[in-house]
């Protein structure tokens, strides 16, 4: 459920026509409702509540700093996977002490930078990586809080690109191995607090059988590491899935997400997943989750205008002002999205078209073979379900800017993020010295300066 929905002919945010947002800040526009991102935590935090699980919302679904302030006023903790997402997080006034950092890749830097923020555990996906956190530790004096990520080897069956936990993937430590690795730590590695265990077999989880495969494996495991070395908790991951492909509800004008009867829903996964966390949560283990999408995703839209409507003989194609610089996931990992207009018409006419940006490459679409209505030049278009993994995958690849967002509250709106100047697209970069020549070609603000300040 979402609070994207039609009013008479118009598509409304909540309280909010969203084409009076898009009259005041352009397109593309994300737009998001606040109302759905805390029903969407509300609704995970109920289905599980018998294990009470500590939600730590994956930052990287939507990392805009309203967004992490609004994750930080509901007490959540958060799924970090670097350095700039963990300041972030800080910056936003989220609390440290409430991160797990994830990722395999943690540089130095990252290490010592966390350890001296403090972060709740770091999710270690390699035994270099431990030994590694071991040693920056020991140098500061410290013990550093872990979880091991164990790779269960239970294939996620969703996308080849978003799956995680099989062996053909770089994540996480065999599931073999673990038991003997928490050994090894627990007597070699001074500096490392064994804290708990994590899992995160991958994203867009349809169905609740994989997370049962991997918590069959997983339950005595843990039991067993609590058992030997006193772990404190047990983080199943995120991944839980959304529905991109939605109904109208039959005589309403709400737009339902198709949850077929088998579909991934928390209340599913509790199902599932409580008979084995119970006796865990009971034993006095902590059960995290780290969920991203199912917060984010179905909460935000991307609105767009139709520029063309271009027409070859064989194909109709509706091109909008969007782009895979704005919006990656359908030219990533061929995922669909819902495509809707603005304003519906009182008769609608409809036609096959692909729906298609401005970019230079032909991932560059949105939808293919689409039966939408006959849109024309200058009519606005919704990209559904755009919350998560949109933003932050944005990029200024064609020389365009990162669109701006926006959060709506009831009857309440503001900007998230304001339009990129275009200007600002080329803030970091410089040009070399001999090739300057006449110095006086460059604005004597922007000759090497940085207009957004230090460290850039
Ligand atoms: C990406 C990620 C998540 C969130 O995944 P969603 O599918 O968005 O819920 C959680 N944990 C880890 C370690 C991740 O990398």
């Amino acid at each position: 459920m979402h609070d994207f929905y039609y009013k008479g002919t118009k598509l409304y945010c909540e309280s909010i026509a969203v084409e009076e947002l898009v009259q005041k800040a352009g397109t593309p526009l994300y737009i998001y409702s606040q109302k759905t991102i805390l029903e969407n935590i509300r609704r995970l935090q109920t289905a599980m509540a018998p294990v009470e699980p500590h939600l730590c919302y994956a930052v990287k679904a939507n990392a805009s700093l309203g967004i992490l302030r609004l994750m930080a006023q509901q007490g959540i903790g958060f799924d970090v996977v670097s350095s700039g997402e963990l300041n972030k997080v800080k910056y936003a006034g989220g609390q440290t002490q409430l991160c797990v950092f994830a990722g395999v890749g943690k540089t130095e830097i990252e290490i010592d930078n966390a350890l001296e923020l403090g972060v709740y555990a770091f999710n270690v996906e390699s035994i270099p990586e431990l030994e590694r956190i071991n040693r920056l530790a020991k140098k500061k004096n410290k013990k550093a809080p872990v979880a091991i990520r164990v790779n269960p080897n239970v294939d996620a069956k969703t996308h080849a690109k978003i799956t995680t936990g099989t062996y053909e993937n770089k994540f996480g430590i065999a599931f073999e191995e673990v038991e003997s690795l928490y050994q090894k730590a627990h007597f070699n590695y001074k500096n490392i607090h064994l804290k708990g265990v994590q899992i995160h077999i991958g994203s867009q989880l349809t169905t609740v059988s994989p997370f049962e495969k991997a918590m069959e494996k997983m339950a005595p495991l843990v039991a067993s590491l609590k058992e030997k070395y006193g772990i404190e908790f047990f983080s199943i991951g995120g991944g839980l899935g959304i529905a991109y492909e939605q109904a109208l509800e039959s005589g309403s004008a709400r737009w339902w997400q198709n949850e077929g009867k088998d579909f991934a829903s928390p209340e599913k996964l509790a199902d599932a997943l409580i008979p084995f966390l119970k006796p865990l949560f009971t034993s006095g283990i902590k059960i995290l989750m780290e969920p991203g999408r199912f917060i984010m995703g179905n909460a935000g839209i991307l609105a767009t205008r139709v520029e063309y409507v271009k027409q070859t003989g064989k194909k109709n194609f509706v091109i909008v002002d969007a782009a895979m610089n704005d919006l990656i996931r359908p030219a990533l990992y061929e995922s669909y999205h819902q495509i809707i207009p603005l304003e519906k018409t009182r008769v609608e006419k409809t036609f096959t078209a692909d729906i298609v940006g401005p970019v230079c490459e032909s991932a560059d679409t949105f939808g293919l073979n689409r039966e939408i209505s006959q849109v024309k030049e200058g009519d606005l278009l919704a990209i559904m379900s755009a919350g998560a993994y949109g933003i932050t995958m944005a990029s200024n690849y064609n020389g365009r800017a990162i669109p701006a967002e926006i959060l709506v509250n009831n009857t309440n709106a503001d900007y998230l993020r304001t339009r990129e100047s275009i200007q600002a697209t080329w803030h970091c970069e410089g040009i070399p010295e001999w090739l300057l020549g006449n110095k006086e070609m460059l604005p004597p603000e922007e000759s090497g300066v940085c207009p957004h300040g230090k460290d850039c």
